[in-house]
């Protein structure tokens, strides 16, 4: 059956029928339309705009956390309470994606399926220990993003397969989280690189969980492996050395017109530190203001 080349879904329902006929989800349209006037890839001839999916737009709590919507935009996730309260390095990240105009339309669903190991709301999410569902005509299902993403630009869900929702498990009372980047400029610019950091404090100020991950230094978002000796220890300087040193030593960054590698490899371990001190302290209590970048003047070029 002859399919339309544009169509809009008013429900998920439509949207996964349009998909099972060979149609490209588009929400936002800001990497997929923007990339195709670039000349990065010629736009699908068969499109099913999902935008207007009220069900995709919706931001809820539940007993075991909150499950945001996939079209929910950037805009509303940097300023959303149970996302500036409890996924702080989240809102950090949506606040800093491209301009007001990008946060406007450009989605959670959108960034996560476009796959680019430079978006910003990835190591926020693996940090948070967030499951990414999907759902086609055959099914649903639920995958971490460490299985999700599998290249640049590549992601193991089929053709078919419609991301309905990001799920984010609940978190404890004594826990922070932030996300860092260095950028050139402060608007319109994607990370040279980025990192993000999930701690939870015991009552004695004590580290009882660390997440860390890494934007911009491998094909992939990186988590980092070997953080259990951080347990059990304060958030001191020797502690964010460690961490500065163990990001350095995971990162595999490649050099490009942006950056060498060493000064990627170098950068992340700063950006990795900066995201543990912001996260212990937001553990801690203190309110730093979203996004932590503009907050701690990240980037500013009026420091002394
Ligand atoms: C000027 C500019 C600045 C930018 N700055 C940043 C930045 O600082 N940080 C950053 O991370 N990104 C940045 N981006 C990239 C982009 O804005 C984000 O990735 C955005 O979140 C994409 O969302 P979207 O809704 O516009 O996606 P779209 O362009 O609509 O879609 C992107 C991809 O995801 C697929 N898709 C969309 N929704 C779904 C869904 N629900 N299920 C399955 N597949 C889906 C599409 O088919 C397409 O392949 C920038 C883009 C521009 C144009």
């Amino acid at each position: 059956m002859p399919t339309e080349p544009f169509q809009i879904a008013g429900s998920i329902e439509d949207a996964l029928s349009a998909m099972a006929t060979g149609a490209r989800p588009v929400a936002g349209g800001t990497d997929l339309v923007v990339g195709a006037r670039q000349g990065k890839s010629p736009l699908p001839s068969n499109l099913v705009a999902v935008d207007r999916i009220v069900e995709l737009s919706t931001i809820e709590q539940n007993a075991e956390g909150v499950i945001v919507g996939a079209g929910v935009t950037h805009a509303t996730l940097m300023t959303d309470p149970l996302i500036t309260s409890g996924y702080t390095a989240l809102a950090d990240a949506a606040a800093l994606v491209g301009s007001p105009a990008t946060r406007n339309v450009g989605t959670l669903g959108g960034n996560v399926m476009n796959g680019s190991p430079a978006m910003d709301t990835g190591a926020p999410l693996i940090v948070l220990g967030a499951m990414i569902d999907l759902r086609s005509q055959g099914g649903s299902r639920r995958v971490a993003p460490s299985k999700l993403w599998t290249g640049p630009g590549s992601t193991s869900a089929s053709d078919d397969e419609l991301c309905v929702a990001v799920a984010l498990p609940k978190r404890s009372e004594r826990s922070g989280s932030a996300y860092v980047r260095l950028e050139y400029r402060r608007a319109m610019e994607i990370a040279v690189v980025g990192a993000a950091a999930s701690v939870e404090l015991n009552d004695e100020g004590v580290i009882e969980q660390v997440a860390i991950a890494l934007t911009a230094v491998a094909p992939t978002i990186v988590a980092l492996e070997g953080l259990t000796d951080l347990v059990g220890r304060r958030v001191d300087e020797d502690v964010l050395a460690a961490v500065a040193a163990i990001a350095s030593s995971q990162a595999q960054p490649i050099s490009d017109l942006r950056a060498g590698a060493d000064y990627r490899a170098h950068t992340v371990g700063v950006m990795a530190r900066r995201a543990v001190d912001a996260a212990a302290r937001r553990a801690a209590g203190e309110t730093i203001e979203v996004p932590v970048n503009r907050a701690e003047g990240v980037g500013r070029t009026d420091r002394p």
